[in-house]
């Protein structure tokens, strides 16, 4: 036997991985390697197999026989039988029965007409007569629909043989009939569009025997002619006479290497063409190709079951057929929900703190102190443009007549028309923290997996919420625009305008200082000081006038005579709100 003893056991383990794959209904999930088998219709793949099994058992006819892809494992035995995954136990030794149970499965998915369809049928063939080796027959690239067959047939088949054959773990064995054109090869083509390279592509040349007398194949064999980096095998499988008159396979293999030993081309060649050698090939390119792929699909295999684990480990903590434990089980799932989210917005210096991203609270945070403030400083505007559009207020609120002052008017509608501009970015924040909030849900519930419904609601009722708030929100944050829009007050202390800076001015009189354009008056009138250490002899009334740097008290009013001046940084600020409060 062929390959590397240690390593024939990989076939088999790989096989179970199929099987295991196939029955849970998700065998596309995890890349087996594995050889399809691809090729046009009647270039003589179901020939190429049978040939390897050594047994008559696919079906056969015109038009798509395959119509269904079929994992065929071959496993070296001492007895022959057949088995297939849907009817496990049940042992075929008639391969007749096999072929019509592979029709009688194909029909019960496609339907009888004649469509095509990629769930898989599992047949496993023990017999002496094979290498360990597993390899998918998949329908034929057709061109014609017959019959009832969906028009886009074609497209179908394309779409299923590259489902299978884009895999990176997927060796194709693309089969080409030598009595056609090689560089017109349905098999070849296809399998240049997802391995440019020819790397995991073996050619298989059927049809030896039927080439036009005085040509041969010896350039494709010798790998001359399209070079791929697994080569050629030639191999002569059995004519539909051969078949019709019931030549069985043993025959036909000693003809096939009676054919090659004597014929001039490929005499030379001749111990690395024929059935059994592309047999051994497989056999130990598909066992090297599983010790490549194995780390990788360990890996995969490994993220798999832990995650598998993490659910089942959900399941553990309740009997899921007891109802109460039931509805104990969802009402903590949304308990957890609740504190989840609190925690991850509100933050927590617990244990479970999250060391590797931002939660959503931090996230917002950053929206509201970070992008906000980015997105407001960002909405720029042209000074120039600002003054022309000033001068152009000016002159038509002046109209005909010549005015004398800078009217308001002509401030306020272009101070108005940049208040408008905050709106855009403040509901823009509102719409980037709704997000966030919508995905801070999303990953509370994933721990509620294990009761989809009840995950569902919850994200529906919690949307709903968030959407009504956020339409609130929304329309809180135009009010507020609004409100600014419809009156501007200019006496706000923000307001570096006329009434401020003639304060300031009469300040710096009192104070002496010359006023700085920061040092406005932030509040004056009368205070009952009685609290500060400096006013000593009790409490009594003072005038008093707080501006941005300092605090001044006065006898009253008119009285021009500073009494105390104190400059404010070296007063704390709960001094004076402690002052405000008692004069106010
Ligand atoms: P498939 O559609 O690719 O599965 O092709 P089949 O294996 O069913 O073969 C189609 C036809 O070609 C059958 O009649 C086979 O007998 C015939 N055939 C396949 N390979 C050879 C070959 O190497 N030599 C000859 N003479 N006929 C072949
Ligand atoms: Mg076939």
């Amino acid at each position: 036997m062929a390959g590397n003893p240690g390593l024939e056991q990989l076939i088999p383990i790989v096989n179970k991985l199929q099987d295991a794959f196939t029955q849970l209904g998700v065998h596309m999930t995890l890349d087996l390697p594995q050889i399809a088998v691809v090729g046009g219709q009647s270039a003589g793949k179901s020939s190429v197999l049978e040939n390897f099994v050594g047994r008559d058992f696919l079906p056969r006819g015109s038009g798509i026989v395959t119509r269904r892809p079929l994992i065929l494992q071959l496993v070296n035995s001492n007895i022959e039988y057949a088995e297939f995954l849907h009817c496990k136990g049940k042992k075929f030794i008639d391969f007749d029965e096999v072929r019509r149970e592979i029709e009688t499965e194909t029909d019960r998915v496609t339907g009888s007409n004649k469509g095509i369809s990629s769930v898989p049928i599992n047949l496993r063939v023990y017999s002496p007569n094979v290498l360990n080796l597993t390899l998918i027959d998949l329908p034929g690239l057709t061109k014609v629909p017959i019959g009832d067959q969906p028009v886009d047939i074609e497209n179908q088949i394309r779409a299923m043989l590259l489902q299978f054959i884009k895999r990176e773990s997927c060796l194709i064995l693309a089969v080409t009939p030598a009595n056609t054109d090689l560089a017109n090869s349905d098999a070849l083509k296809l399998s240049k569009e997802v391995d440019p390279q020819g790397i995991r592509t073996i050619g298989v040349i059927t049809k030896l025997d039927l080439m036009d007398e005085g040509t041969d194949a010896r350039d494709i064999l010798e790998n001359k002619l399209l070079p791929l980096r697994r080569g050629y095998v030639g191999v002569v499988n059995r004519s539909q006479k051969d078949i019709d008159g019931r030549k069985d396979i043993k025959m036909a293999l000693a003809a096939e290497r009676k054919f090659f030993f004597s014929h001039p081309s490929y005499r030379h060649l001749a111990d690395r063409l024929g059935t059994p050698y592309l047999q051994r090939v497989l056999n130990q390119q598909l066992t090297n190709h599983i010790r490549d792929t194995l780390p990788g699909l360990r890996d995969k295999l490994q993220k798999q079951l832990l995650a598998l684990e993490k659910d089942v480990d959900q399941f553990k903590h309740f009997r899921p057929d007891d109802p109460a434990v039931k509805t104990k089980a969802m009402l903590q799932l949304v308990q957890q929900l609740t504190t989840d989210f609190d925690r991850t917005i509100e933050g927590s210096g617990s244990a479970q703190i999250n060391t590797n991203e931002l939660s959503g609270g931090a996230r917002i945070n950053r929206l509201f102190h970070e992008r906000f403030p980015f997105e407001i400083v960002k909405m720029e505007f042209d000074e120039k443009e600002l003054r022309r559009e000033i001068a152009f207020a000016i002159r038509n609120i002046h109209g005909i007549r010549v005015g004398l002052f800078t009217p308001d008017m002509a401030f306020e509608a272009i101070v108005k028309k940049q208040i408008c501009r905050l709106k855009e970015p403040s509901l823009k924040c509102v719409d980037l923290v709704v997000n966030e909030l919508s995905n801070v849900i999303r990953n509370c519930a994933l721990k509620m997996s294990a009761y989809p419904r009840l995950k569902e609601e919850v994200e529906r009722i919690v949307a709903t919420q968030i959407r009504q708030r956020e339409q609130k929100c929304k329309e809180q944050i135009c009010l507020l625009v609004d409100c600014e829009l419809a009156y501007m007050n200019t006496n706000h202390e923000d307001f570096i305008g006329f009434a401020n800076a003639q304060s300031q001015s009469e300040t710096s009189v009192k104070s002496g200082t010359h006023g700085a354009l920061g040092n406005q008056v932030i509040r004056k009138g009368y205070m009952c000081i009685h609290n500060l250490g400096i006013m000593k002899g009790g409490s009594r009334d003072y005038w008093f006038v707080l501006t941005a740097e300092s605090i001044s008290w006065f006898k009253d009013e008119d009285e021009r005579e500073k009494k105390y001046m104190l400059p404010l940084d070296g007063l704390k600020l709960r001094d004076v709100e402690q002052g405000m409060y008692f004069l106010f």
